[in-house]
């Protein structure tokens, strides 16, 4: 009885951990997956890699200094 009580135990958390990562995956921003997505800075229009661009307001940034000058 024990046995299968882990057993089943083992099957809720490998489901809940596909189902989490499912619906966290649906939640980010699209094409979040592809890092190497390029991003036009919203203040200077460069071109930058995705995981080097902040996300700030609905809009893309290449670094701090233009998310702060963006007026
Ligand atoms: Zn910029």
């Amino acid at each position: 009885m024990g046995k299968l009580l882990i057993f089943v135990l083992i099957i809720v958390a490998i489901w809940f951990f596909f189902f989490r990562k499912k619906k966290s995956k649906e939640e980010k921003i699209p094409k979040e997956k592809d890092s190497h997505y390029m991003i036009e800075c919203e203040n200077c229009k460069t071109y930058i890699s995705k995981d080097e661009a902040i996300f700030a307001n609905g809009k893309w940034y290449c670094s701090k200094k233009c998310l702060i000058d963006k007026d």
